[in-house]
């Protein structure tokens, strides 16, 4: 494929703006897949985007698009839409010339709209607005195409609008794509030099990485170097990603595909790297700014014996995403494990989710915080207020964008289900990093029955300790079974109790309610209790349920 046949281009757009299902219509249109009712969001192959809806993972996938009789190829790259992923937005953004920025023409410009078009407007990338959902009874794409002028200083003309879900003027985004966004240049005859935006650790075959050719060519057997760590590799395998793996002889420049070149260790196939062929170095990319992670936790496996299996899934998850940050840690009450680095509380949890289900791990995840700075002086007497308004800026009569600086530790757990359930969902949520700030916070420790749990240990505002340290204790009370002893859930600053809650005592035997000799159902009965134990985390002689240490953060 000549350089200036080829286009490529990511989907960006606030959450369930349409995304995913656009790209099944571009995927169905250009035969990358049958045209059947199933495709539903075939890019969200991981199981937790499957049961949340949500895409988690950007994926690629090459298009072959005739246009005026010439044939292109496309490229395209699915994103997430949630603030929480969008490291994996920019990422994506590096291996493009232009987005298809998506909007919904019910609810019109959201916080990731708005997040997202800047990525794009940053990287200098051409930016085609598509209005989304126009079959739907409320749809308003007249209002959308003024908010679109008003904010992003787009001309109304350029805006497309379509059905995704019925498929209704795709057509027109695919000659879009060829008309507005710029080839991506380079030349066959450059020196080999790719990005790899991506990679993933396959058991059978090492690291697959995901890279833009950026110029030259690249076939099995060529000799290249990753500049990051200067190791030689041979290659293996190469080709398109259709979305699956096609393998081919040849990548060229302007490409995006994959490649496997015996990396056998995670620690080799760095995100952001340059690759080159080994008889012409070139200078490396400037690959990418490292994720700030916002939130923290601790991870430790169930038992201490299986703590090198978690730490291999750990560190193959994290390849696949680079903005997670790993370090050791170890815990009175759990032992050996990590303390990881996340960009939110979902990010958290989906991370979580993942080392269960795609590598079987079974982990104990603690109570989340985010970063602090403690500087002992004066200044702390400061007051601080919780939330200043920045800004405000109307959209259009209807819609208001408003910007205020908030401590992150409010905002990080619950905030944005909040003020969904709070404005109906009509109110959306995006944020950044605004340095730290000094405020009147101490230390809240968390008793079971006198023995603190310092996994609970949390930071809080002075004028908030007693409601939280209070809902703090509910919260546990109702997550701690009964056991056969009285338990005692205290909040404490310092020696002084400020909240209690007790689980009183019980005696259980499961086996009487099995009246008569029905053995099946005895070992029916046993079994389940073994399983809900194995959930459970002892803390001095008291079983913790797992998910505990979670729920106990979030407000009601
Ligand atoms: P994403 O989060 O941006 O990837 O959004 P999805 O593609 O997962 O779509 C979110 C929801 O909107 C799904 O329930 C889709 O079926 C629905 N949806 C997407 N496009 C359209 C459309 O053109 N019309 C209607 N009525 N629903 C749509
Ligand atoms: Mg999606």
């Amino acid at each position: 494929f000549p350089v200036d046949k080829i286009r490529n281009f990511c989907i960006i757009a606030h959450i369930d703006h349409g995304k995913s299902t656009l790209a099944d219509r571009l995927l169905e249109m250009t035969g990358a897949i049958a045209k059947t009712e199933k495709n539903k969001q075939v890019l969200d192959k991981l199981q937790v985007e499957r049961e949340r809806g949500i895409t988690v993972k950007a994926q690629t996938a090459s298009l072959f698009y005739s246009h005026d009789g010439q044939e292109y190829l496309l490229n395209l790259i699915d994103t997430p839409g949630h603030v929480d992923f969008s490291y994996e937005v920019s990422r994506s953004l590096s291996a493009c010339q232009g987005v298809l920025l998506i909007i919904d023409a019910n609810q019109g410009i959201q916080a990731q709209t708005v997040a997202n078009f800047y990525l794009a407007f940053e990287a200098q990338l051409a930016i085609i607005p598509v209005i989304n959902k126009i079959d739907l009874k409320n749809a308003n794409p007249e209002r959308v195409e003024s908010q679109i002028e008003k904010v992003f200083d787009i001309p109304r003309e350029e805006c497309i609008r379509i059905s995704a879900k019925l498929g209704t003027n795709v057509e027109a985004v695919l000659q879009a794509v060829v008309e507005r966004i710029p080839h991506p240049g380079g030349s066959v005859d450059d020196p080999f030099k790719a990005l790899v935006f991506d990679s993933n650790f396959d058991h059978y075959r090492g690291v697959v990485a995901n890279i833009a050719v950026i110029g030259g060519r690249v076939k099995k057997g060529d000799k290249i170097v990753s500049a990051h760590l200067s190791k030689t590799y041979e290659v293996n395998e190469l080709g398109l990603l259709r979305p699956e793996e096609h393998a081919t002889q040849k990548l060229f420049a302007g490409q995006v595909g994959y490649i496997i070149a015996g990396m056998k260790d995670v620690k080799e196939a760095q995100i952001g790297d340059t690759l080159y062929c080994l008889e012409r170095p070139v200078q490396a990319l400037p690959g990418f700014k490292p994720a700030k992670a916002m939130v923290f936790a601790g991870m430790y496996p169930m038992d201490q014996s299986e703590h090198p299996a978690l730490r291999s899934a750990i560190e193959r998850l994290t390849l696949n995403d680079s903005s997670v940050t790993v370090q050791r840690d170890s815990s009175l009450a759990l032992g050996a494990g990590w303390r990881l680095g996340f960009l939110g509380l979902l990010h958290m949890e989906v991370f979580n989710q993942r080392l269960e289900q795609e590598y079987n791990a079974s982990v104990i995840v603690t109570s989340p915080t985010v970063p602090y700075k403690a500087i002992l002086s004066s200044a702390k007497l400061i007051k601080s207020r919780r939330g200043v308004q920045k800004s405000v800026v109307y959209i259009d009569e209807q819609r208001v964008m408003l910007k205020y600086l908030f401590p992150l530790n409010e905002i990080v757990v619950d905030f944005y289900d909040l003020l969904k359930s709070m404005s109906s969902g009509y109110a959306s949520f995006d944020y950044e990093n605004a340095d730290y700030q000094a405020a009147d916070l101490i230390k809240m420790d968390i008793l079971l029955n006198g023995r603190p749990v310092e996994e609970l240990t949390t930071i809080v505002h002075r004028e908030r300790a007693y409601s939280m340290g209070k809902a703090m204790c509910e919260r546990l009370k109702e997550s701690i079974p009964r056991q056969m002893f009285e338990i005692a859930i205290q909040a404490a600053i310092g020696s002084k109790v400020i909240a209690r809650e007790t689980v009183k005592a019980f005696r259980k035997n499961v086996l009487a309610k099995c009246y008569g000799g029905d053995i099946t159902r005895k070992m029916k009965l046993l079994k389940r209790q073994a399983e809900g134990k194995k959930k459970m985390r002892r803390i001095g002689n008291i079983d913790v349920p797992k998910d505990a240490f979670i729920s106990v953060l979030k407000r009601k």
